[in-house]
């Protein structure tokens, strides 16, 4: 036992304990400078007290108990960022299997489940861009108040949509389902009210399906799902309640028009033109384009068979490339994103792919890609945004320890399992990956037979034909 005011022996030895790490090896801090090839970084306590050349390592740093680690032949680098994450759709294989199934408790327990995968992926932060229920929100919470390990979430709440946006794709006859990472607004007032029920929900952003998508509709990327003028009233809303503005946007005109209302960030923009490219330039807007999902599709598409619409997904992919392209050199700054979430970009897996695509698709260098993947994208961070993504005292000690040098090889990035050193706030993440985890039967879409079993009259029996 103790007494008040005495200090208890366990607390002592947690004094004790050393106050941090000095690392040393190759140091790629976040930004577009050059990176120190003789480097260290500090981690004190849950912050980076100092960051240099090794050689003007303060000597006091030496005398203070810090666990020193030599790096050869390692570089160390902010944690990455994921702008694209939906912690709450559970790999979901269709639209219906989102909308439709599994209760909001299961959801959310197996949003924290999936959140330690990505956290032991090296993404320390990450903005979720719509949500089933309020379960990111949730999630999010249990995280920063230390209940469950995962990355620094940023959420959106649900999207707001309107008959021809992006998730209202249910029949007319039919209820708009609550399980759908969406909700439905119908004339102007709903949507001032939406933004205030989100805000209410505990949201840092909101978000706008802008758009439909090729995902859930061939070829349906006609127009903007909604007008120029509503798109102003939700700019002008969110910021007024000090939130950020962002928007699905795969056509040209909802681009341009969520940039000329001054959103905060685009993500898609596959058919941005000129006219979108100069209204970012001239609000700040950033785009999060998000390709992986596109790229996963057509490669899952090649290796096996029923993925709909992948001619819709090709075409989408090359007018990005260069549209995309033109809008970076032009300044609109490009932020790396996944989409991990459904089935096509499992949780933990694809995190670092989205930077690849940027190098082989975009004509970044590996430099601007790892910028796209941890500094510049916190820009998508009001929580946080300002003490992660970058190498530099004062910061939150989200690090990374990778073998070799990915300023030479991106793809070493996506894998995880090789880093040598993930540090969330100075402390080593956990690495035991989770068991795997069976799917519950409520979880599917319910389908009795994948095909007709037909009756072949002159064999005289049945055939299943797909
Ligand atoms: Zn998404």
């Amino acid at each position: 036992m103790f007494k008040i005011g005495e200090t208890p022996t366990f607390l002592t030895i947690a004094m004790q304990t050393k106050p941090g790490y000095i690392l040393k090896g190759r140091v790629i801090d976040g930004t577009l400078d050059d990176p120190v090839e003789d480097g260290a970084v500090v981690l004190e306590g849950e912050r980076i007290g100092w960051v240099g050349p090794r050689a003007s390592l303060p000597e006091h740093y030496a005398r203070s108990g810090f666990e020193t680690i030599d790096l050869p032949g390692r570089s160390i680098m902010p944690g990455l960022i994921d702008g694209h994450t939906h912690i709450s759709f559970g790999e979901s294989r269709s639209e219906e299997e989102n909308a439709l199934y599994t209760s909001v408790e299961f959801r959310t327990a197996k949003a924290l489940y999936y959140a330690k995968k990505v956290l032991q992926a090296g993404v320390t932060s990450a903005f979720d861009a719509a949500t089933t229920y309020n379960v990111a929100q949730a999630v999010r919470d249990a995280i920063d108040s230390g209940m469950f390990p995962g990355p620094r979430f940023t959420v959106s709440g649900k999207q707001l949509t309107n008959h021809q946006g992006l998730e209202d794709s249910f029949p007319n006859e039919m209820q708009f389902p609550p399980g759908q990472s969406a909700v439905l607004v119908k004339n102007k007032d709903d949507l001032i009210e939406n933004i205030r029920l989100q805000i209410k929900d505990e949201v840092d952003a909101i978000k706008v399906s802008g758009s439909n998508d090729n995902l859930i509709t061939p070829d349906a990327l006609g127009s903007s799902a909604f007008t120029l003028d509503e798109f102003r009233i939700i700019a002008d809303e969110t910021h007024r309640l000090g939130r950020l503005c962002s928007v699905h946007a795969r056509s040209r005109e909802s681009a341009l028009y969520a940039a000329q209302a001054g959103f905060d960030n685009l993500f898609h923009a596959s058919y941005i033109d000129d006219e979108g490219i100069d209204a970012c330039v001239k609000n700040g807007c950033v785009i999060t384009p998000t390709l992986t999902l596109l790229v996963n599709l057509l490669e899952a598409k090649q290796s096996s068979a029923g993925v709909s619409g992948a001619s819709a997904f090709a075409r989408e992919l090359e007018a990005a490339s260069v549209n995309l392209r033109r809008a970076y050199e032009a300044g609109v700054p490009l932020i790396c994103g996944s989409e991990s979430g459904w089935s096509p970009v499992p949780y933990g897996q694809w995190h670092a792919r989205e930077m690849e695509i940027f190098v082989n698709m975009l004509g970044f260098t590996p430099r601007q890609a790892i910028h796209a993947g941890t500094l510049a994208a916190t820009r998508l961070l009001p929580r946080y945004g300002d003490q992660v993504g970058k190498l530099e005292a004062g910061r939150l000690a989200d690090v990374l320890v990778v073998p070799g040098n990915p300023l030479e090889d991106i793809t070493l990035l996506q894998k995880p399992a090789r880093f040598d050193h993930i540090f969330k706030g100075g402390t080593p993440v956990d690495r035991t990956p989770p068991a795997p985890r069976r799917r519950m039967w409520y979880e599917r879409t319910k389908i009795f037979l994948a095909g007709l079993y037909e009756f072949d009259e002159a064999a005289g029996k049945g055939r299943l034909v797909p």
